[in-house]
């Protein structure tokens, strides 16, 4: 099944969901990404890469 990008509108068989924004972002749109615990997966999208506060509250997920 295609799914759509919902920050770039690319389509594409995998999409991850931004953990900060919630939309649901394709491999280009990723800007990374890290599993915590094997539990939780904390995902930030290139557009909430641009807020610094945004950039903490990932780094500080550990
Ligand atoms: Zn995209
Ligand atoms: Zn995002």
């Amino acid at each position: 099944m295609i799914k759509r990008c919902e920050r770039c509108s690319d389509e594409t068989h995998f999409l991850e969901k931004c953990t900060f924004c919630g939309k649901y972002i394709c491999r280009n749109c990723l800007h990374t990404a890290k599993n915590l615990e094997k539990i939780k997966r904390v995902v930030i999208c290139k557009g909430c890469f641009g807020d610094a506060k945004k950039i903490k509250e990932y780094d500080s997920m550990k």
